[in-house]
Parts: C-alpha cells; sequence; structure tokens
C-alpha cells in the first residue's frame, strides 16, 4: 500500500496553480519588478486608519479571533442594511467561494461560469470533483442571460458572475442584473462576485431582496479597501444559506488585526472615494499609454484596464512576457479572444511611468523576433 492515500479525485489532479505569483519570478531572475501591476492589489494602499487599528490589534493576535466577526459583521449589517444574520465574514472571497462550493458541489455536480472569468471558482469545483460548464464573453462582457440558459441546460447548482468582471474590467448596470434573477431555476443559485463594486460606476450594484433565495453575493476588503494580504470578504445572502456555512467554514481562519483593518477601511469611505479618484486618473493614463503604442484600452469599472492588443493570444502572451523582462509585473486573460489583451492594474505615477518606458521596449522586442 501506498502512502500516503489520496482520494482518487485528488490522484487525478494536476498541482498546476491558477496564479503564479510574481514573487516566483522576482526569485527566479534575482530581480524585484520595478512595478507590480498585476495582481489587482491597491498599489495606493489601505486607509491609514486601517493600518493604525492592524497595528493597534497586533498585540493580541495571540487570541484567535472572534470566529463570529461579531463587531465587522454588524457594522457592515448596518452599513448594507441587512440583518446580521444576512452576513458571513470570510478569508476572502477565495475562501468564500471554496466553502460555497464545498457546500454544494461533490462529484458529478455542475456549475456554470464564463469562458475565461476568474479562475478561483473553477480551482474549487474542480477541488470538489464538479463539472463545469461554459459560455463565451459577449462583446467582452459576461453573458448572464446565456448563463442562466447553459444551467437549465445541465442543471447547475451554481452559476458565477462577476460584475465588475475580471479580466476584461466592463460590467453590467445592476437593473440589468436584477430583471434576469426571477429567470434563475430552481435549484441554481447565482453567486454574484462583487469583488470590484465599489470602484464602478454608481448602479453596478444590483439590488434586490438580500433573502432571494437564489443568489449570493460576495465583496471583498482586497481591491478597493486596499487589504489584499490581510484576507478578509464577505458574503451577503439568505439566512439559512449563510447559516450553512456555519457547518464547514474554518471558524478560525482569520485574525483579529485583519478584522479590526477591514471594519476601519470601512469606516474611512473619505479614503475610499480619493481612492477611486486615483485609480479615474489612472485609466485616463494608462488609456493613453495605449494609445500612444498602437493599441485600445477598454472602458473599465475597476482598478485595471484590459489594453486589446489588437494581435493574438500567443501575442499578447510574449508582451506580457517582455514585459516581465523589463521589470513590469502584469497579467492577461487566458481564453480566446479575451486574450487578445494584456491586464494592467491601476498604479501610482510612478509605476505608470515605469509602464510607459518598458512599453515601447517590450514591442520593439517582439517585432525583432
Ligand atoms: C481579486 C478577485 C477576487 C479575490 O478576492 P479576495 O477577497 O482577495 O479573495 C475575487 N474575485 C474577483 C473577480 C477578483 O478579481
Amino acid at each position: 500500500m501506498k502512502t500516503p492515500r489520496y482520494t482518487d479525485h485528488i490522484q487525478s489532479l494536476s498541482a498546476d496553480s491558477p496564479f503564479i505569483g510574481p514573487e516566483r519570478h522576482e526569485r527566479a531572475t534575482g530581480q524585484p519588478f520595478t512595478a507590480r501591476l498585476g495582481a489587482n492589489e491597491n498599489i495606493f494602499g489601505p486607509s491609514p486608519k486601517a493600518i493604525r487599528a492592524m497595528a493597534e490589534a497586533a498585540q493580541d493576535v495571540w487570541m484567535y479571533a472572534d470566529p463570529e466577526a461579531y463587531d465587522l459583521r454588524s457594522t457592515l449589517a448596518a452599513f448594507h442594511d441587512v440583518a446580521l444574520d444576512n452576513i458571513l465574514v470570510g478569508e476572502g472571497i477565495d475562501g468564500l467561494l471554496g466553502d460555497l462550493v464545498r457546500l454544494m458541489i461533490g462529484a458529478g455536480d455542475t456549475v456554470v461560469t464564463s469562458a475565461g472569468a476568474y479562475p478561483t471558482f473553477n480551482y474549487h469545483v474542480t477541488g470538489y470533483g464538479g463539472t463545469i460548464h461554459t459560455v463565451p464573453y459577449k462583446a467582452d462582457h459576461e453573458d448572464l442571460p446565456s448563463l442562466i440558459a447553459k444551467a437549465k441546460e445541465v442543471d447547475a447548482k451554481l452559476i458565477y458572475l462577476a460584475n465588475p468582471d475580471n479580466p476584461m474590467g466592463t460590467h453590467h448596470v445592476g437593473a440589468d442584473i436584477t430583471r434576469h434573477l426571477d429567470a434563475i431555476p430552481d435549484g441554481a443559485l447565482l453567486i454574484l462576485d462583487e469583488a470590484y463594486v465599489e470602484l464602478a460606476p454608481q448602479g453596478t450594484a444590483a439590488q434586490y431582496d438580500v433573502q432571494h433565495p437564489r443568489v449570493i453575493r460576495m465583496r471583498t476588503f482586497s481591491k478597493g479597501y486596499g487589504l489584499a494580504g490581510a484576507r478578509v470578504g464577505y458574503a451577503m445572502g439568505a439566512r439559512d444559506l449563510i447559516r450553512s456555512f456555519d457547518k464547514i467554514r474554518l471558524h478560525f481562519g482569520a485574525n483579529r488585526a485583519s478584522h479590526a483593518a477591514a471594519l476601519a477601511a470601512l469606516l474611512d469611505q473619505d479614503w475610499l472615494a480619493q481612492t477611486c479618484a486615483q485609480i479615474a486618473a489612472a485609466k485616463i493614463t494608462i488609456a493613453q499609454i495605449a494609445a500612444d503604442n498602437g493599441m485600445i484600452a477598454l472602458p473599465s469599472a475597476t482598478n485595471f484596464v484590459a489594453i486589446d492588443t489588437q494581435q493574438d493570444g500567443a501575442f499578447a502572451k510574449a508582451l506580457v512576457q517582455a514585459l516581465a523582462d523589463q521589470g513590469i509585473f502584469v497579467r492577461m486573460p487566458f481564453v480566446a479572444p479575451q486574450n487578445r489583451c494584456i491586464r494592467i492594474s491601476c498604479g501610482r505615477p510612478q509605476d505608470l511611468a515605469a509602464f510607459a518606458k518598458a512599453l515601447p521596449k517590450a514591442l520593439e522586442t517582439l517585432a525583432a523576433g
């Protein structure tokens, strides 16, 4: 008998990570990146009040965090005008997606997502033995009516939609999502991933009753609030659904400093507003850099911009590599036709200046073949 005895399913999986961190590249080359524009972190940083709260809470980190995250959860409940029981705090959206998939998906269960959408959902589904069905993007937007139609066809238990979308940065107005909610078939649950919603135009967040039985929405402190490494996200949904996470979630998965930082960040909406202003300015700069190099920036409702290289995926991939060689970390969509783009996170003026300098050089390298 061989030890350790993995499950048959786990043995069938490859150990390729959906994300390779920039640190691996830096270790391999011995060179730190000059500009970290690939992971959609908020390079403008969190509220100084969040940093202070984290520093103060650090002294108490010998204690497990409150497994009910009561202070943060009750403040979120007031902020969103929902009951405490409609909110769950978890280890980022990535962690919450894993818990949700564990609740719903076993071997042979089906889910629906868009081809080339945010990959962590798929990662969890694959890990639990589920089957993924996809529909294509429509003009660089995720396509909710097609996702719902596909869900009916394959009897999907989960439907994944990010609004705004990553990697394209496009969005739907909330009313267009709300309009389709009643068409979600019985037995299916829509996951509304709103990782970027704080940065999106007014009206992007769909309005509906939090007790809606076929939707769960997820938000995070990683992007707009600038706390990606703190690992705090939350889900809002019907009471029984939210309560069911208590059966399987990691009750001590977060720490006090992270919860304190998230709470302080939430209460500093002025900081979020000035972050949005810096992001808006960065998007204009990125669009200009794209245009200066004969490429087109797609409109973005997020803190990153997809730049259409007007070439194919192989070209975009080579460009991402050539930029890395110039010290610029960026990423790109995985699937055609979106993979004609490269994806640039909004950065400070010095980050974008480094990108502006590296891009024409990278393009020259490619042209030289
Ligand atoms: C960044 C991102 C996440 C990850 O959020 P965490 O809260 O840091 O886990 C989830 N969904 C989308 C669409 C993202 O872009």
